[in-house]
């Protein structure tokens, strides 16, 4: 019998993927380069349901049903367009080619187009929750044709995750849309990691606490509007204790954040879209400066503020409300970028269904994103997540605190990157003149760059090195 769906590349992510939909009752081709893999699935969990394994990718290709639907989950770079080309080769127009790989939207975008100039459809989908999410529920974001989506959408809906019998699965829209969405989710992931970072820094450093007490404030915090995956697993790691020092486990890990990249993406892609995404940047500069321990060295002999701690637990509290107005801001900036890829690519997207799809399954799950799909179901032309009516009510009763929480940072001397652009971001935001207008007086003064003004249409230019008359541009 011909399988309904295909799988090749059974690593971690391939071979979980595999098995969930076995366990919903699909047929499974199923193939990897290295057959032995193929052969150790097969064995380890043929029992789970329906694989139809092959050594080849002809006989995967030919053990699908019509049309095709296909699914790599390789490793993301050369070895997709690799297995792509060879898949390409073997199908017919109507088939369906799934990357679910971490692939750089552009990419995916190129190979949509030469797969569909063969009539292949090229499904560019994120996949996020990991290891366990590939297994039991992911949040899974395809791009693509309408007409791939009416063939894939219902087994990628059967096989996601749920919140509230709502499956964390939607077309997100065409080309490299998914790919794109999955990289911003991937951005915000690191912004959220950060701002964690800092408040288990800040509080540790102020407070004096241990790791243990700080994996309890997180746990309580985790009962509350932050309740978040990753504000559940901070508590985990924060207590964890090393069995071979007995010290905190967080005590014996090497304080260097590493990255594959696609925070990186978010960054680049947001400079060339002109969104300000300082809080995923922040994040990802955050990273880039804990790694390189020769410049730390050398820099040791800085000095600090004499002032290292401070007194009373109201920091807490305090921290809690900088963390999650600053998560707000994150993700606002966030929503921002896919809304000017939107634009940019023609995508369409529904910004109230990305954070509807990220309710569960994936890294940033959290009940934020209840509250983000209701700002855009209240209105979908929002033009900042900051300025919905709950949002903003919000803000404006955490930025006392916040403002604290910065200072408090500033004068013990610990670096709150997140927390404090995010607040130069709101103070930006929310003012009614800014200092751009300077830097535009300084543009025309050098380089005639021409400026608007607040009383009359038209663009302007002074005369700067003759009369200082101002003339129409
Ligand atoms: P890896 O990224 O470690 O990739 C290993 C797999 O890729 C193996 O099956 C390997 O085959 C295959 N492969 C590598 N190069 C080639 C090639 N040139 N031709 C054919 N096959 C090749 O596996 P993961 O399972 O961790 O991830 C798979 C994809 O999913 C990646 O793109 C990753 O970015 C993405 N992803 C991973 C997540 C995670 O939590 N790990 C989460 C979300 C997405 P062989 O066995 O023969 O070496």
């Amino acid at each position: 019998d011909l399988a309904d769906i295909g799988v090749t590349g059974l690593a971690t992510m391939g071979r979980n993927l595999a098995r969930n939909l076995a366990r919903h009752g699909y047929s499974v081709a199923v193939h990897n380069r290295t057959a032995a893999r193929t052969h150790q699935l097969v064995k380890e969990f043929g029992g789970e349901g329906t694989f139809v394994p092959s050594e080849e990718l002809a006989g995967f290709v030919a053990s699908l049903k019509r049309p095709r639907r296909a699914i790599i989950m390789v490793k993301a770079g050369a070895g997709t367009d690799a297995v792509i080309d060879q898949l390409a080769e073997l199908m017919e127009p109507g088939d369906m080619i799934v990357d679910g790989g971490n692939a750089h939207y552009q990419d995916t975008r190129r190979r949509e187009a030469a797969l569909r100039e063969k009539g292949i459809h090229f499904v560019g989908t994120g996949i996020s929750g990991g290891e366990e999410g590939a297994l039991n529920g992911p949040s899974i974001m395809p791009g693509g044709s309408r007409e791939s989506w009416e063939a894939l959408g219902p087994i990628l809906q059967d096989i996601s995750a749920k919140v509230d019998g709502v499956p964390c699965a939607v077309h997100v829209g065409p080309d490299g849309a998914g790919h794109f969405v999955k990289m911003v989710h991937n951005g915000i992931e690191y912004s959220d990691m950060q701002l964690i970072a800092e408040s288990y820094d800040l509080l540790r450093q102020a407070l004096g606490v241990s790791p243990a007490e700080l994996a309890g404030v997180f746990r309580e915090w985790n009962e509350g509007d932050l309740g978040s995956y990753l504000i559940e697993i901070t508590a985990e790691v924060l207590d964890q204790v090393d069995a071979a020092t007995g010290k905190p486990f967080v005590d014996v890990v090497v304080d260097q954040a590493e990255q594959k990249g696609t925070g990186r993406w978010t960054v680049q892609s947001a400079l060339d879209l002109g969104v300000p995404v300082t809080g995923i940047a922040e994040a990802v500069f955050a990273r880039a400066l804990s790694g390189h321990p020769e410049q730390r060295a050398a820099a040791a002999a800085l000095e600090g503020p004499a002032l290292s701690g401070v007194e009373g637990r109201e920091l807490v509290e305090d921290v809690r409300r900088a963390l999650y107005a600053s998560k707000i801001v994150a993700y606002a900036q966030g929503f921002d970028q896919m809304a000017a890829a939107s634009k940019e690519y023609g995508w369409d997207l529904d910004l109230g269904a990305m954070a509807t799809i990220w309710r569960g399954g994936c890294i940033i799950r959290a009940k934020l994103l209840d509250r983000i799909r209701a700002a855009y179901d209240a209105d979908p032309a929002l033009p900042t997540l900051l300025a919905d009516p709950d949002f903003a009510a919000e803000l404006n009763a955490a930025q006392e605190a916040w403002r604290r929480v910065v200072t408090t940072a500033v004068r013990i001397g610990v670096p709150t990157p997140g927390f404090s652009s995010a607040l130069a971001y709101y103070d930006g935001l929310r003012r009614d003149r800014l200092p751009a207008a300077l830097v535009q007086g300084l543009r025309d003064f050098f380089g005639a760059h021409t400026y608007r003004r607040v009383d009359r249409e038209g663009s302007f230019h002074t005369d700067w090195s003759g009369d200082r008359a101002e003339h129409p541009a």
